[in-house]
């Protein structure tokens, strides 16, 4: 698995349940298309450049062929919406946690809470740190039915969850 060095902005955070303390990770400015995702516990980060990253263009098109073969109409942002939730599918999970793909909200590494806090700007510093980079092998291992398979139960759940009816 390939890692990566990083300048990232550092924020001071705290729990507003358990009084945890722990830093939470941005990228700097200028990082179009990179992400630093986090573990869906909120424990651990990975980076991805979805610019870079094929499997993400491949998501997109099987997703794209589904709808097309459907009678479900999604707009860009609806389309784009998807594609976070369900992208998640085709990464390698980190010590064997799945990854949050979708736009979610910050979590307190050791209660799970989403109710947390950052300390005021002026705390905010600048450090140096490594991450593993998102990788795809056990997708890689799908044929391309088990792909199309995988990411069509995906796609159908988050379309249920929006509202949507099952494709
Ligand atoms: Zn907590």
């Amino acid at each position: 698995m390939g890692e990566i060095k990083l300048k990232l902005r550092v924020l001071q955070t705290t729990c507003k349940k358990c009084k945890f303390g722990f830093e939470s990770y941005y990228l700097s400015d200028f990082t179009y298309g990179q992400r630093l995702l986090l573990s869906k516990d909120g424990k651990y980060y990975s980076y991805i450049n979805l610019i870079e990253d094929k499997v993400y263009d491949e998501v997109e098109d099987i997703i794209s062929i589904i709808i097309n073969h459907s009678n479900i109409k999604l707009s860009k942002t609806e389309l784009a919406d998807c594609l976070r939730q369900v992208f998640y599918l085709a990464c390698d999970t980190i010590k064997g946690i799945q990854i949050e793909t979708a736009r979610g909200k910050r979590r307190c590494p050791k209660c799970g809470t989403d109710e947390i806090e950052y300390c005021p700007e002026d705390h905010i510093f600048c450090e140096e740190k490594t991450f593993k980079v998102v990788s795809h092998n056990d997708w890689n291992k799908l044929s391309a039915i088990e792909r199309f398979e995988l990411i069509e139960n995906g796609l159908s759940k988050a379309l249920k969850s929006n509202g949507r009816i099952k494709i």
